[in-house]
This record gives C-alpha cells, sequence and structure tokens, in this order.
C-alpha cells in the first residue's frame, strides 16, 4: 500500500498489550510512515503495569523488525500529546457497537479541540475481537490460560503479577 507521509498516534492504556492491539499496530505499520504507539501514564486510572513496565512490554513484544513503530507516554489533553508529535492521525481500535458508542463522541470531542488532528478506526480482527485487557486480567486472576490471547510474555508477567498465589488485588480498569 502507498504511504503517504504521515505518522499516526495509536493511545491506550493497555495493560497490558493483547494480540488484538499488536494485530492493530501490525496493520497501522503498513499504511503510515510512522505509528506512535502513546501509553497513556497512570493517573486516577488503577494499572496492574506502571507506566514504564508497560512501556517496557510493547517494547519486547514488538516484532524486532517493525522499524516505523515507536513506543511513547503520554498525559492531559491527548490533542495537545499528538499535535506535539506532529501527527495528524489518531488512530482507534473498533471491536464492536460498544466501542463505537464511546470513540464517535470521543473523536467528535477531540475533532472540536483540535480540527487539524483526525481520528480513523481500523476494525478489530474477527478472532481477536473478544480480547480486552481487562477481561484477560480477570481470568489470570481466576487461574485461567490466556493462551491465544496476549504473547507468552505478556501470560508469564500477568501469573506472576495477579496470577493465583501473588499478593495483588488489583484487577479491573
Ligand atoms: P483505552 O483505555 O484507551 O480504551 P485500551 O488499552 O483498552 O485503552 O485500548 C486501546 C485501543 O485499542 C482502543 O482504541 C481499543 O478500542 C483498541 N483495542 C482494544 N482491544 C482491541 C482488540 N482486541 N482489537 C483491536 N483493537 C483493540
Amino acid at each position: 500500500m502507498a504511504k503517504k507521509n504521515t505518522v499516526a498516534v495509536y493511545p491506550g492504556s493497555f495493560d497490558p498489550p493483547t494480540l488484538g492491539h499488536l494485530n492493530l499496530v501490525t496493520r497501522a505499520a503498513e499504511i503510515f510512515n510512522e505509528v506512535v504507539v502513546a501509553v497513556a501514564e497512570s493517573t486516577s486510572k488503577r494499572y496492574v503495569f506502571s507506566t514504564e513496565e508497560r512501556v517496557e512490554l510493547w517494547r519486547k513484544i514488538l516484532p524486532k523488525g517493525m522499524k516505523n513503530v515507536k513506543i511513547d507516554t503520554f498525559s492531559g489533553l491527548l490533542v495537545d500529546y499528538v499535535a506535539s508529535k506532529n501527527a495528524g492521525i489518531l488512530l482507534r481500535g473498533l471491536r464492536n457497537g460498544i466501542d463505537f458508542e464511546y470513540e464517535i463522541s470521543m473523536a467528535q470531542t477531540n475533532r472540536s479541540m483540535n480540527p487539524d488532528v483526525e481520528t480513523l478506526f481500523i476494525m478489530t480482527e474477527g478472532h481477536l475481537a473478544h480480547l480486552s485487557s481487562s477481561l484477560i486480567k480477570e481470568i489470570v486472576y481466576l487461574g485461567g490460560s490466556v493462551k491465544g490471547m496476549v504473547p507468552p510474555l505478556i501470560e508469564r508477567e500477568l501469573k506472576k503479577r495477579i496470577g493465583p498465589g501473588s499478593q495483588s488485588e488489583v484487577i479491573k480498569d
């Protein structure tokens, strides 16, 4: 596919990144010159993994050859962050109607704040549409396997952090 000179920012909590997120980034990297995965810094939301840990997890699961994907963190207004990266595109994934309902008002609000930033969506791959970080955390917390939902490294880290026998009670977004 022909690429224009475009930078797309893909923001999210990524607590942790899943195979759904990775699929989206892989496809975006084919379309845009550069994709910036923007990990939301911990604020009032409680995360299992710290900001630095989520960045590190992304670094470890990204295929080595994928040179046009960068990992960064952001806090504050997303449109300001996107503008600060000289990126005209804010990229989000859509899994279902619930995502759509939420995303459409976000996209409209962001557009009203900065019309130079265009929100674009990539539809999830059918077999990954049911994946969400919160569901995956719940499964691990309850002792189940999340093979095929996250890369093996992430499953190991999740088990250490919130699996049976760990001390943590933090499982919800
Ligand atoms: P947020 O808290 O910003 O929703 P998430 O980490 O849950 O952060 O998701 C980040 C982005 O990835 C969102 O656009 C979300 O819709 C998308 N996403 C989440 N899960 C999947 C999936 N299984 N397939 C494709 N996109 C997904």
